[in-house]
């Protein structure tokens, strides 16, 4: 009723504020794998939003085109059909080294084998992505330094992957993803080599990072247990989407206005002056919390 009475322009800025910017705007993606006379639908006609700061989780059986779906998301795999518009623009239409550009500066990566190079050590493994930012030598060890340290992994940055603990190895692999303050980290099963004890700690890590940051994090796991940190969850079957359930109470749950556990930014002048210009491009806590299924951005 009240909306009626304002333009259409009003509505989009009064929506965005209360439900936050949509960062992924997926529109009936597709993706088929064609092996000899077979096709296999892997994606088939998804169509979803992820608002900015949200944890999303995409949950699913085995082969239910979980990582394929995110792949799509991340512009690793080319889509058959359909768009992915992420902060506006379509990685439909953008050229391979413009997406890999993109991917450089607006994305992180948690793996569920970790993917570290195993002739490097931690310190030089989370300095991989700010070697393809460019950032300086003695900057990107500063950077890498401290974020170690937060993750809890201050003794062990001169250890290589082999040793160190899966649950260790994984915290390098979380530092790597967020060391370069990306605005969307997707993890694909990140706790899927570890115990029940170290996946808490991963995943408590993941969402303190997430929320300290004002990030989005779209997540994919097979395991229920796992989807109660999620604000939103995507259920897939058979590459299509299900249910999309909104959790108003998650796990690991402290708000982005409340004090923070784990702290992700570096300290330091340099990375002070970073953190300001990102912030820029994240929408500000609100302290309103709305069932955003009901709310949708006008087109
Ligand atoms: P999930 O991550 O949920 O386990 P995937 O996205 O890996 O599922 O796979 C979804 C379906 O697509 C499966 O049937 C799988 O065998 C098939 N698939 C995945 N990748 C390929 C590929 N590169 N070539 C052919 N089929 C694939
Ligand atoms: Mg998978």
């Amino acid at each position: 009723m009240l909306y009626n009475c304002i333009s259409k322009f009003n509505t989009v800025i009064i929506l965005e504020v209360i439900v936050g910017r949509t960062v992924i705007d997926v529109k009936d993606a597709r993706k088929t794998y064609v092996m000899g006379q077979e096709k296999i639908r892997a994606v088939d006609g998804v169509t979803f939003t992820i608002e900015e700061g949200e944890f999303c989780c995409i949950l699913g059986t085995s082969g239910s085109g979980k990582s394929t779906l995110l792949n799509l998301l991340a512009g690793i795999e080319k889509l058959s059909g359909g768009d992915i518009i992420i902060n506006g623009s379509s990685i439909r239409k953008m050229s391979e080294k413009k997406l890999s550009k993109f991917r450089q500066e607006n994305l992180g990566f948690v793996f569920q084998a970790y993917n570290l190079l195993g002739s490097m050590t931690a310190l030089e493994n989370v300095e991989l992505p700010l070697v393809f930012k460019r950032i300086s030598p003695g900057k990107r060890k500063r950077m890498a330094r401290s974020i170690l340290k937060k993750v809890g992994l201050g003794g062990r940055m001169d250890h290589k992957p082999k040793e160190m603990s899966g649950g260790q190895q994984q915290r390098v692999g979380i530092a790597r993803a967020f060391v370069a303050r990306p605005k969307i980290v997707f993890a694909d099963e990140p706790t899927g080599n570890l115990d029940s004890k170290t996946t808490i700690e991963v995943m408590q890590l993941i969402k303190g990072m997430a929320l300290k940051n004002k990030l989005t994090i779209v997540m994919v796991t097979h395991d229920i247990s796992l989807s109660k940190y999620a604000d939103k969850i995507i259920h897939v079957s058979d590459g299509k989407i299900t249910e999309i359930e909104y959790n108003e109470n998650p796990l690991g749950g402290l708000k982005p206005a409340e004090p923070q556990p784990i702290d992700a930014t570096h300290g330091e002048e340099t990375v002070q002056q970073a953190d300001s210009k990102q912030d820029k491009g994240f929408a500000q806590p609100t302290g309103l919390k709305v069932n955003k299924d009901t709310v949708r951005k006008p087109t």
